[in-house]
């Protein structure tokens, strides 16, 4: 195990750690020391935020799981969408190039609503956002529906520090459907409940922009992830109204949906293991071209703090592009 690794694995036993920046470049040799990498800094670059940090001691109890409880109502409107999205592929050839062009940027945007936002932002505070920054986030990640930024977050969080338990909201040791789509089908186990519960979300709580979206979340789901996406076609460049729901609303939202579930599911299944063998989640390049950047899973469950989720800047990982986009601007920082 490489030296920043141990050093990593130690600071799991205490609450009080200081995170450092994680060491970028080749991979470190047996033995090298962590305070000799070139990028080593004493500085805690997230004093604040510590809940995503794996916590090795939380262990399943014993005994069988309780049963899955069915939410119909979700698995009716999942089965909705999806046909509708099967549907959408069929139509994707007859419909006006301005609808793909717009079916394929709002799918980015929404992308960047959940990796830049939701993740990296809220979930991680890898980053800093200025106000313009944060308010384009913020609607981006409704346009995405994927639950509020303020449940995204305390899910994701849970999911790092209980990872591959009852705790985490997508164990994957539940298999490949649960942690795609199925946890979101059944009513959630009592440990992730409970667990979820002890993590520290004053930091979201203390946003007033978080707690704007939570509140009105529904009406603005409604507009933004499905009327405006469907009107606009219909409405600006005649496309027919069925295309325009189809392919620009269900066959998009679908999309979007897989592609994020797809780092939950195949990221922690299939894939190498480079810095941290002893955890489940993967590297995995065909989730990161769905995933605007997110496979790179294996890293980022090591180093959550990075901003970049991964080693590699801007290869295969248009959200750290963006990012730095963001910072040139000045609207993003640290
Ligand atoms: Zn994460
Ligand atoms: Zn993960």
């Amino acid at each position: 195990m490489p030296a920043h690794m141990l050093q990593l694995s130690s600071s799991y036993t205490t609450t009080t750690t200081t995170i450092r920046a994680p060491p970028k470049g080749s991979p470190q040799n047996e033995g090298e020391k962590l305070e000799n990498h070139p990028f080593y800094s004493e500085e805690d670059i997230r004093p604040e935020m510590k809940d995503d940090i794996y916590d090795p001691s939380y262990q399943d109890a014993e005994g069988p799981r309780p049963k899955f409880e069915f939410v119909w109502r979700n698995i009716i409107l999942m089965c909705l969408l999806h046909l509708g999205a099967l549907y959408g592929i069929i139509l994707v050839p007859t419909c006006k190039f301005y609808t793909w062009l717009w079916a394929y940027v709002y799918y980015l945007i929404s992308g960047l609503g959940i990796t830049a936002g939701a993740h990296r932002l809220w979930s991680h505070r890898t980053y800093k956002a200025w106000l313009p920054l944060w308010l384009f986030l913020i609607f981006a990640n409704t346009m995405a529906f994927q639950n509020d930024v303020y449940e995204w977050a305390r899910d994701h969080r849970a999911h790092h520090k209980f990872s591959e338990t009852d705790a985490d909201p997508h164990n994957s040791r539940r298999g490949f459907f649960f942690s795609h789509v199925g946890w979101l089908l059944v009513r959630k186990h009592p440990a992730v409940k409970e667990k979820g519960a002890t993590l520290n979300l004053s930091d979201l709580k203390a946003e007033k922009l978080v707690m704007f979206q939570r509140r009105y979340y529904k009406p603005a789901v409604l507009l933004i992830c499905f009327i405006l996406p469907t009107l606009v076609p219909w409405f600006y460049w005649g496309e027919t109204f069925l295309n325009s729901l189809c392919v620009a609303t269900f066959l998009r939202y679908a999309v979007v949906l897989n592609a994020t579930w797809l780092v939950n599911s195949a990221a922690h299944l299939y894939g190498y293991r480079p810095y941290d063998k002893n955890i489940n989640s993967r590297e995995n390049i065909l989730v990161s071209l769905g995933a605007v950047g997110e496979g790179f899973h294996n890293y980022h469950h090591t180093f959550p703090y990075d901003y970049s989720a991964s080693e590699y800047r801007w290869h295969i990982n248009f959200t750290t592009f963006f990012i730095d986009c963001m910072a040139v601007l000045g609207l993003a920082y640290d």
